[in-house]
């Protein structure tokens, strides 16, 4: 005890009694303070940290309950006994409601007062204890929380879809994205899953589960969750070990792949229609010339110039698309060298037509043109531009009826210069004009057959304009003729 050195106080208004305890308890290694009435008591028991109190019940300025309750409530670990000569039951009662230790019967002998110290002591080291667990456990449970919500904080913010599941198939944690790909919405905790999921994943989750080989080997399957690749994902089921090694559950992350994959299906559509343009002038060439070569086949000059001559065609052609073909993979790897100067647009548009003059009379075709005067430059390079209404321009043309007209006109509009082409020509049907601007995109009915073409020349225009920040509009009325607008700003 000498070591550990209780601290009393001693509330009493009997010096006499005061006095003899406090020399008392002091002989006995306790270190001990006191109080003359209730209110020094409270002053001294609300503020220092004592084991134990000892309160006379009878005080002339407040009793011996109000200190009592007094010093519980600032200091409920300390161990308070209420000292009387007139214990009646009420107060009895009363002070145990308010967490007194016990009584001490006045007058009390010395053993009498030792043994209830004692007992007193062991019972504030109790309360300290448990004091201290508490604490302890609270703090545990913050740090736990914190911990929690910092990792949730953490798989919520993942862009990806993270979906963890137990052995017996029930939801552990979800975050927000994976509702984007599985509906989850009444899903709840612990409430069995697998069966609301897409089949292929479900499989995944169980090949994780029931793989006996190996605790760290991961699935993963591309899953097109929307048909026509709208919605493609990429789904990885990896194990989740116990400290021990074995299996406690599965964790799924889910990665969106449809940009992805759609720019593979482009890419390969493009290297399939590529091929597929190439391979018919190619044949056709190859024939001409197997003919020609061949010794059991009587071919006259003239047949033999005329296969010629289709064969120098084709291969022009062929030679066209190549050089198409390299603008628009030099235009999408942006390696394209410009120089940029101001362009008078109306300028392009009437050489454009110049250039086409005797064309355009052989089929009789009319041109009428007008422009507002003192249009604004347009700041871009000139191969470029002339590109546009080349293509334009002698789609114009090739697409017009004989003793058609072709309308051209350049005006200014907000921050556009607009010029708008309009024929006369065959026209083309609503659901053909939504598809104009696609690669190797070339309407076919009786009246195109015979015009040739590549298909490429509005997909390159588009992708110049658009790399202006201009646009392109179409209207178009089928046997009746169509117009091309196109919007390029010019700077102010
Ligand atoms: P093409 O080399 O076939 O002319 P384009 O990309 O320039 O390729 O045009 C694509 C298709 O759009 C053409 O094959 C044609 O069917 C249609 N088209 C383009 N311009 C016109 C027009 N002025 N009138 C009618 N159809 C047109």
């Amino acid at each position: 005890m000498a070591d550990e050195k209780p601290r009393v106080i001693i509330i009493d208004d009997e010096k006499g009694l005061r006095m003899g305890t406090k020399r008392l308890l002091e002989a006995e290694g306790y270190i001990v303070d006191t109080a003359e009435n209730g209110t020094e008591g409270i002053a001294l028991g609300t503020t220092g940290d004592y084991d134990i109190a000892i309160i006379d019940l009878k005080m002339p300025d407040i009793d011996g309950i109000e200190v009592l309750r007094n010093i519980k409530e600032k200091m409920p670990n300390t161990v308070c006994f209420i000292a009387t000569a007139y214990a009646s039951y009420d107060t009895a009662i009363e002070a145990t409601k308010l967490g007194a230790a016990s009584y001490i019967p006045k007058p009390f002998t010395p053993d009498e007062l030792l043994s209830h110290m004692q007992e007193g002591y062991e019972k504030r080291k109790l309360l300290l204890e448990s004091e201290r667990l508490r604490k302890e456990r609270e703090e545990r449970l913050l740090e736990i929380a914190t911990e929690k919500s910092r990792l949730n904080t953490i798989v919520n913010s993942i862009a990806d879809g993270v979906l963890v599941t137990n052995l017996m198939g029930e939801l552990v944690l979800f975050n927000p994205a994976s509702m984007k790909y599985f509906d989850l919405s009444n899903s709840i905790i612990g409430e069995y899953i697998l069966d609301f999921l897409p089949e292929q994943v479900k499989e995944l989750i169980l090949k994780v589960t029931n793989n006996k080989e190996s605790n760290d080997k991961s699935f993963s399957a591309e899953i097109e969750l929307k048909p026509e690749r709208e919605l493609v994902v990429d789904v990885t089921c990896s194990p989740v070990p116990q400290p021990d090694g074995s299996l406690i559950g599965v964790v799924t992350v889910i990665n969106n792949i449809t940009e992805l994959k759609r720019l593979e299906y482009v890419k390969s559509q493009f290297v399939s229609m590529v091929a597929h343009e190439l391979k018919t002038p190619v044949a056709a060439v190859l024939g001409f010339l197997r003919i020609i070569l061949d010794k059991n086949i009587n071919t006259t000059p003239e047949q033999k110039y005329d296969y010629l001559s289709r064969s120098e065609k084709r291969l022009q052609a062929l030679i066209e698309m190549v050089n198409d073909l390299l603008d628009i993979s030099r235009m999408e790897m942006k390696t394209k060298q410009r120089e940029i100067k101001d362009i008078d647009i109306v300028d392009v548009v009437k050489s454009n037509l110049d250039f086409l003059e005797l064309e355009l009379q052989k089929r009789n075709i009319k041109v009428i043109f007008s422009a507002e005067e003192n249009l604004p430059m347009v700041k871009a390079d000139a191969g470029e531009i002339n590109r546009i209404f080349t293509n334009i321009i002698s789609n114009a043309m090739k697409y017009n009826k004989d003793n058609g007209s072709i309308t051209a006109t350049v005006k200014k509009s907000g921050n556009y210069i607009v010029c708008s082409i309009k024929d006369t020509g065959i026209g083309m049907r609503p659901q053909d004009k939504e598809k104009l601007f696609q690669e190797f995109y070339r309407i076919k009915n009786d009246k195109t057959r015979n015009i040739p073409g590549t298909g490429l020349g509005l997909s390159i225009v588009k992708r110049i304009v658009e790399s202006y920040a201009g646009k392109i509009e179409v209207n178009s009325e089928y046997g009746v003729g169509s117009e091309f607008i196109v919007y390029l700003p010019y700077k102010k």
